[in-house]
C-alpha cells in the first residue's frame, strides 16, 4: 500500500486484484480443457473414420476375391475335355511319334487361344511334359518333369485335382486343374493340366493397396508394382528355407517391405507402418483352399488429417466458449462492482442529506436563539430593533399609526436584594408572559434589557395603546410570585409614544423613554404618553 492510499482505494485494489488473479488460474484450466477436448475429438474422429474404413474394407476384400478367383474356376471342365481328346491320348501313347506330338501341341495351342487359359499341357505317367500349348516358347513345358508338383501327384491319387499355386517356371500364381488320363484298360497314360494365371484385378477405386501373400508372407500379387515379390516382414528361417527349396521366387524375390504393426484393432485389423511410405489401416482375409491371404491396406493420412482438424476445431470451440464465459463473468463482476459503488454513492448522498437536515435544524435553532431572549422567551433587543425599523417604514408608507411602549419593573433592584436573583428571574418571566398575552398578533414584544421591556404596536393610535397599557398595569398588579413565607407582588411603569410622520426610530424610542421617566417620577405603576 502506498502512502496516498486511502481505505476505499485499497478496497478497490483488493477487488481488482481478485479479478486479476482469476486469469492466472483460468488460463491453465482453459488450456487443459482445450487440450482434453482436442484429444477427445481426435480419438472420436479417428475411431469414426477408421470405423468407416473398416466398413468399406470388407466388401472390397470380398469383391477383390471374386474378381481374382472366380475367372479361373471357369476352366473346371477343361482338363476333362483334354483327358478324353483322341489326339492328346495318341500323343501320350506314342510320345516318340513327332507327328503325333506336333499335332497335340497344335491342338493345345488352339484350345488355349479359344479358352483364354494360360497354359494347357500333358504330362506322361512319369510327370514329364509331352505336349504343351507353350511348346514354341523358350519356357516350354515340353520335356520338363513336374512329378514333384501336387497337381500331378494328386491326380494320380484321386483322379483329378484343382488348386491355387505359384507357377515355378513363370513365378506367377495361378489356378491349376489336373485330370488323370487313363488307358482303355485302366492303366495310367498321363495327366492333363490346365493353368489359369491369376491376374491382378483393377483396384484403382479401392482407395488403397491390395496384396496377395503366401504362407511365408511374400506378396506375390500387388497393386503396387514395387511391392511385388517382397515379404511383408523379413522371412523366418524356415520360410526362407522353404522358398529356397521350392524355388518359387527364384530370381524375383526382393527385400522385405518392413511392415510394422502399430496396433491391432478389435476387428482383427491392424494399424501398420510400411517402411517410409506410410501409415495404413490393414485388414486381411485367408483365401479358402489355400494358405494365402488377401491384404487390403487403406492409407490413414486422411484419417489423421481429419482427426487433427476436428481436434483443432474442438479446442477452438472450447477456448471460445470458455473465453465467452470468462468475459461474461468479468462483465457480471463489473456490473456488481458498479452496483456496489452506486449503493455506496447513494449511502453517501443519504448521509449528506441527513447532515444537511441536521445543519438546517441547527441553523433554524440558532436563528431562533439569535432572535430570542433565553430567560423570557420574548424576542431580544436586536430582533426588536430590526422589526421596529421595518414596521415603522410600513406604517409611515401607509400613513398608519404605530405605538411604542417601554415597560420597566419598579424598584426591581429591591426584589433581587430581598428575595434573591432566582425570584427576580421568575418574576421577569411572569412579566414577560403578561406582555405576550396582552399584545396582538402583529405586535412585537421584546426584552429590551435587564428588567425593561419594549413593545411595538402597529396600526395602534395613542388611545388604543393607552388601553393596552392600562390592561398591562392591571395584569402585572395581579402577579403573585411565591416567595418563602408569602407571595411577592410587583408593578411596572410604562412610557408610551406614537410615531409622528417621518419620525426616526431612535427619536421614537427616546420619546417613549422620556415618557417612562415621567411615569417613574410621577410615582410609578402608571402609564405616561409622550406628547
Ligand atoms: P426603578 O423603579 O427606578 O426602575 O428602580 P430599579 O431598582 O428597578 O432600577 P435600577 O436600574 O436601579 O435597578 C435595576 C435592577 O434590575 C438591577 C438589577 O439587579 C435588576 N435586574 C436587571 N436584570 C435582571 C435580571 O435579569 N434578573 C434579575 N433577577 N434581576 C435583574
Ligand atoms: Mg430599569
Ligand atoms: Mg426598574
Amino acid at each position: 500500500m502506498t502512502a496516498s492510499d486511502s481505505p476505499p482505494v485499497s478496497a478497490w485494489r483488493q477487488r481488482l486484484a481478485g479479478a486479476g488473479l482469476a486469469p492466472l488460474v483460468l488460463v491453465p484450466a482453459l488450456v487443459l480443457a482445450a487440450g482434453m477436448a482436442a484429444l477427445l475429438a481426435y480419438l472420436i474422429t479417428w475411431q469414426n473414420q477408421v470405423g468407416r474404413l473398416e466398413r468399406a474394407a470388407v466388401p472390397r476384400l470380398e469383391r477383390f476375391a471374386m474378381q481374382l478367383f472366380a475367372p479361373p474356376r471357369r476352366y473346371t471342365y477343361l482338363p476333362h475335355l483334354l483327358a478324353n481328346d483322341r489326339t492328346l491320348r495318341d500323343a501320350l501313347s506314342h510320345p516318340r511319334d513327332s507327328a503325333l506330338v506336333r499335332e497335340a501341341n497344335a491342338y493345345l495351342e488352339r484350345q488355349r487361344e479359344r479358352t483364354g487359359a494360360t497354359v494347357l499341357y500333358m504330362l506322361d505317367a512319369h510327370g514329364t511334359g509331352i505336349a504343351a500349348s507353350n511348346w514354341r516358347e523358350k519356357i516350354s513345358f515340353v520335356g520338363v518333369n513336374y512329378a514333384y508338383r501336387p497337381y500331378y501327384t494328386r491326380a494320380l491319387a484321386d483322379g483329378d485335382a484343382h488348386f491355387y499355386a505359384m507357377g515355378t517356371t513363370s513365378h506367377r500364381p495361378g489356378y491349376f486343374l489336373s485330370q488323370l488320363v487313363t488307358k482303355d484298360d485302366g492303366g495310367v497314360l498321363g495327366v492333363a493340366v490346365v493353368k489359369a494365371d491369376l491376374t491382378m484385378p483393377d483396384v484403382r477405386d479401392y482407395g488403397g493397396e491390395v496384396l496377395v501373400t503366401d504362407a511365408g508372407g511374400v506378396a506375390f500379387l500387388s497393386s503396387r508394382a514395387d511391392w511385388q515379390y517382397r515379404p511383408l516382414k523379413a522371412l523366418s528361417a524356415s520360410d526362407g528355407a522353404s522358398v529356397a527349396r521350392t524355388r518359387q521366387y527364384d530370381g524375383v524375390l526382393r527385400a522385405p517391405l518392413d511392415l510394422r504393426t502399430k496396433r491391432t484393432l478389435d476387428s482383427g485389423a491392424a494399424i501398420v507402418d510400411i517402411g517410409e511410405s506410410g501409415h495404413y489401416y490393414m485388414v486381411r482375409r485367408p483365401v479358402p483352399e489355400t494358405d494365402w491371404h488377401v491384404n487390403l491396406l487403406l492409407p490413414l493420412e486422411d484419417v489423421d488429417v481429419a482427426a487433427a482438424r476436428m481436434a483443432l476445431l474442438a479446442a477452438g470451440a472450447v477456448a471460445l466458449a470458455a473465453l465467452s464465459l470468462l468475459y461474461l463473468w468479468q462483465f457480471r463482476l463489473r456490473l456488481a462492482e458498479r452496483e456496489r459503488s452506486r449503493a455506496e454513492l447513494e449511502g453517501a448522498h443519504a448521509a449528506l442529506a441527513r447532515q444537511h437536515d441536521a445543519l438546517t435544524a441547527l441553523s433554524d435553532q440558532l436563528r431562533v436563539q439569535s432572535s430570542t431572549d433565553s430567560l423570557t422567551g420574548l424576542f431580544n433587543r436586536r430582533h426588536f430593533m430590526e422589526s421596529l425599523e421595518r414596521l415603522l417604514g410600513t406604517a409611515q408608507r401607509h400613513g398608519e399609526p404605530l405605538a411604542a411602549m417601554l415597560v420597566d419593573a419598579d424598584h426591581f433592584k429591591r426584589v433581587n436584594d430581598e428575595h434573591g436573583h432566582p425570584v427576580g428571574d421568575e418574576t421577569l418571566r411572569r412579566l414577560a408572559a403578561v406582555l405576550q398575552e396582552e399584545t396582538r398578533d402583529g405586535d412585537v414584544a421584546a426584552r429590551y434589557g435587564g428588567e425593561e421591556f419594549i413593545i411595538a404596536l402597529p396600526r395602534t393610535d395613542a388611545a388604543a395603546a393607552l388601553t393596552v397599557a392600562e390592561r398591562i398595569l392591571d395584569r402585572v398588579r395581579a402577579i403573585r410570585t411565591p416567595v418563602p413565607g408569602g407571595t411577592l407582588t410587583v408593578t411596572v411603569s410604562i412610557g408610551l409614544a406614537v410615531a409622528g410622520p417621518g419620525e426616526e426610530m431612535a427619536e421614537l424610542i427616546r420619546r417613549a423613554d422620556a415618557a417612562l421617566y415621567e411615569a417613574k417620577r410621577g410615582g410609578r405603576d402608571r402609564v405616561v404618553t409622550s406628547a
